[in-house]
């Protein structure tokens, strides 16, 4: 992997402008990230910006080329080493429900920031909320909130809490192991007689949270959540990552502990994203992605699937799963390998994936049944949906 040594004043900053500003009191920083650009949908108006450090080695794949994202979140182009406490990399077991319901932690929010563009069906946000390096996580685990007020279901008590993955890594983005970052859908409901949205009933702590405001107090319990840690004990091993929606935001926190941040982890494997969403507006981080195939075109892939805006082979709606289909021999051949398998997103999504795994182990004469019991087995299969 390509390095740079930046000085130790040189950071590549800021959003809005683009401009190299200096770091105070940090020592030299190693940055494993030569070349960045950014789009930014503000305020109605696509604000673009790039800063270039070093050679590019690459261009996208051709399959993702055209495909313009409107957003991303700030600490994409603010990569440097991680200067967190030595006990994030150091324990052997994943922090487990330091806080919990009867005594949450107190954290605060330090950003919220829309990652959509204006096309995309309903509203995303990221969320950088800072814990003071209290609430310590590992990759792929989760935080509970509780949303502020009175449980609607059970008058004078609290409100239930509502877990969400983590979409950094447990160095936070701004790398001192203080935040953690979230990837939140506004949950909103639909009339069904009149098929509109209905304004009265939204989701209560998808909505906190995304109208949240700098310096608002969130109630955080955990960190829970073993599912979708990262094995890192082979840094050679493929990781096979597939998300609907906001299902990218452990596969976020993977991807920057494998090629944005200098640790103890030194990948030198393959992770092969699959993202699902509705349209282009609608992709998440997808300029974070691009730069790491830019950069590490050995060791990343990504493809996406827009449901509304392609098509698959039969004419129909392309999901992920068609997606994964077009690469079907290859997957199974990784699989076969030893690779890790990821899935994270809605809940819905699975049926339609393990259909699509049925028909392809068939078409190749084998069990998917069988070959499903035997990727559980060896822990290569990891499944969160919601
Ligand atoms: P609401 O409609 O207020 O609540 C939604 C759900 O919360 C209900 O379906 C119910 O299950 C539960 N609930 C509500 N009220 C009560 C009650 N009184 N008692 C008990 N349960 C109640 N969403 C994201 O946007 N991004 C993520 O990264 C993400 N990660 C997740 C990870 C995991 C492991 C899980 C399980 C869920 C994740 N979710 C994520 C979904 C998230 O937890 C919420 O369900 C979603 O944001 C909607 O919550 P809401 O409060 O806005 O909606």
């Amino acid at each position: 992997m390509a390095t740079v040594q930046l000085n130790a004043h040189t950071v590549v900053t800021g959003f809005g402008s683009s401009h190299v500003e200096t770091l105070r009191g940090k020592d030299a920083v190693t940055q494993r990230m030569p070349s960045f650009e950014a789009r930014r949908f503000m305020g109605g108006k696509t604000l673009q910006w790039s800063v270039k450090r070093g050679e590019s080695k690459v261009g996208l794949r051709s399959e993702n080329r055209g495909v313009k994202a409107y957003t991303k979140p700030a600490s994409a182009v603010t990569p440097q080493v991680a200067t967190g406490p030595k006990s994030l990399e150091a324990a052997k077991e994943p922090p487990m429900h330091l806080f919990k319901n009867k005594e949450p932690f107190i954290g605060t929010i330090k950003s919220v920031e829309r990652i959509v563009g204006p096309k995309a069906p309903g509203e995303t946000c990221h969320i950088v909320i800072d814990h003071e390096g209290n609430v310590p996580y590992w990759e792929g685990q989760s935080y509970g909130i509780i949303p502020p007020g009175e449980n609607p279901k059970k008058p004078g008590q609290p409100n239930s809490v509502r877990l969400y993955s983590i979409a950094s890594t447990r160095y936070g983005d701004d790398f001192d192991g203080r935040t953690a970052s979230f990837c939140v859908r506004r949950a909103v409901y639909w009339d069904p007689e009149t098929g509109k949205e209905d304004p009265a009933k939204k989701g209560i702590c998808s909505n906190f949270l995304c109208d949240s405001k700098p310096g608002d107090k969130v109630q955080i319990v955990g960190p829970s959540g073993k599912v979708l840690l990262l094995p890192e004990e082979d840094p050679s091993a493929t990781h096979i990552m597939v998300a609907t929606g906001t299902g990218i935001a452990p596969y976020r926190g993977y991807l920057r502990r494998m090629f944005m941040e200098d640790t103890e982890f030194k990948f030198n494997g393959l992770a092969w994203l699959f993202m699902g969403v509705a349209n282009t507006d609608s992709l998440l981080y997808h300029d974070e992605f691009n730069t790491y195939l830019k950069e590490y075109p050995d060791n990343f892939r990504y493809d996406i699937a827009l449901s509304r805006e392609q098509k698959n082979s039969r004419g129909g709606k392309l999901y992920v799963q068609d997606k994964m289909e077009e690469y079907s021999e290859e997957l199974f051949d990784k699989l076969d390998k030893g690779a890790h398998i990821y899935f994270c997103g809605l809940r819905g999504m699975m049926p339609g994936i393990q259909d699509m795994l049925k028909r392809v182990a068939e078409s190749r004469g084998e069990s998917w049944e069988t070959k499903l019991a035997a990727l559980k087995k060896n822990k290569q299969w990891h499944v969160e949906v919601y």
